[in-house]
Order: C-alpha cells, then structure tokens, then sequence
C-alpha cells in the first residue's frame, strides 16, 4: 500500500501534468492546486471544489493518453491538454471523493487525520507522542496518529532509531523519542528521493518505478543479515502486523 513517500511523489509529479488545466467531464473545472494530506491527493477545482483519491492497496493515479484501457480503469477525466487522469485500482479498495471543499474537508478521513512526520518539529513530536500510550509500532501505524505512516516507514525507522517494536511509548527517553523523529524523517526523505518503493504495482503518474525498495534497510529482508551486525533478520507480529527486526539492535528494555 503506498504510504507518505508514494502519495508525496504521486502529487509532486502530478503538479506540472494538471497545473491549470481543465477537467472536462466534471463541468469543465479549472485544477488550481494539489495536496497531500496522509496517504490522500487533493486536487483543488474551481467553484470550491475537490477532486480525491486514496490509492489503499492497489490503487494508482496516472495521466495516460486517452486512447489507454484496461479492465481496472474505475474513474477517468478528461483534461484540457488533451491527456486523460484515471484511477487505476486493480483490488478494488481506493477511495474517491468529489464535492463541495468544506463537505469533503469534513469526512472523517481527513478530520481525523494526525499529524505529518514532516511538517512538525521535535517539540510537537515529543509533545504528541507522549499523549499516547501503547506499543510504538502500533502508535506509528495510526493515522490518527501520525498521518501517512504505513508498515515499510514503521518497520525501517524503528530498525534505524534501534528500538524495538514492541516498546511501550510511556518507557521512551527524550533521546529515544529524538532517535524515533530523526529516524522517521529520514527515512521519508530517503524513500522520497529514492522514488518510493514499488513493491507489487504502484507507479508514478508516469508509470514510471520508485526504487526505494530495492534499499531497504530491513522491511522483508527475513533471514538476510542486519546491515549494521550481520543478524540474521526475524520475522515476528507486532499490532496484527508482520514486522522484520534485528533482535541484536532492537532489544525490548
Ligand atoms: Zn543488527
């Protein structure tokens, strides 16, 4: 499922193929911006409207030519640059909105969301997270939470900050907290850079892969060695979840 990193390029690249055009099967409004929020893309139309999609397991935003079909196309607009947007979602799970901003602004993914890993400091991290109690691995994944953090961002921030999964947040230290943010961001930064991770099918709106994946530092990498001290890497469940650790650099306290 894409997590921040793929909804973030998804949106960067999507910017300059929308940027001022028009959809013409939606009452010919006028794309005026686009914006991440969690794991969704917004793209702002004129007359206060909004255009969204989260992409969930499968789902992909592509700005294809408008002769392109396949049986997974569920939604298609037509732009004024002559090119087609379609949601492409093989599984069938990705959302849509489209409606007035402040009815869309106001379903209950987007009032609830948490905050965004990189839009907030170390203060209103420290501040937040301590708000919570409960095993870190299962805070990381509420979007409620932190908003945009998935199973591949959880998995290799903890292996990067040395903790374990499985800690409770009410033992952490400021430094382990500081370790965790740092980690966090780091990772989102790399994988941005790096394209995302494809990992089953999800493209850019290019259809273009991210190559994230194939760096990883520890997410499904069961039985190979730590990068940092040559364990070998265990599979165990952690908040329902399948989650990869190094037994040697994250040990529960
Ligand atoms: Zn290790």
């Amino acid at each position: 499922m894409p997590e921040l990193p793929e909804v973030e390029i998804t949106k960067r690249k999507l910017k300059p193929l929308l940027a001022g055009k028009r959809i013409l099967n939606l009452g010919n409004k006028k794309i005026l911006k686009l914006e991440r929020r969690g794991k969704a893309i917004l793209i702002y139309l004129s007359g206060d409207y909004i255009l969204a999609f989260h992409q969930r397991m499968s789902g992909k935003i592509l700005v294809t030519d408008p002769g392109f079909t396949d049986s997974h196309v569920r939604y298609r607009y037509h732009l004024s640059s002559g090119k087609d947007l379609i949601f492409h979602d093989v599984r069938k799970f990705g959302i849509k909105w489209y409606g007035p901003e402040k009815k869309i602004l106001r379903d209950k993914y987007f009032s609830k969301l948490g905050l965004d890993p990189l839009e907030i400091n170390f203060m209103k991290f420290e501040k937040h997270l301590r708000m919570h109690r409960g095993m870190v691995k299962a805070l990381l994944l509420r979007q409620d939470v932190l908003a945009g953090v998935g199973n591949i961002i959880a998995d290799e921030s903890l292996w990067k900050a040395r903790i374990h999964p499985r800690e409770k947040i009410e033992n952490f230290s400021k430094e382990e907290l500081k370790r965790l943010y740092d980690a966090i961001r780091f990772i989102l930064k790399k994988s941005i850079m790096l394209g995302g991770s494809t990992m089953r099918n999800w493209l850019h709106p290019d259809s273009t892969t991210g190559g994230y994946f194939k760096k990883r530092l520890i997410y499904q990498r069961k039985g190979k060695k730590c990068r940092r001290c040559g364990t070998i890497i265990t599979r165990v469940k952690v908040a329902g979840r399948g989650t990869f650790i190094c037994t040697t650099c994250q040990k529960l306290k």
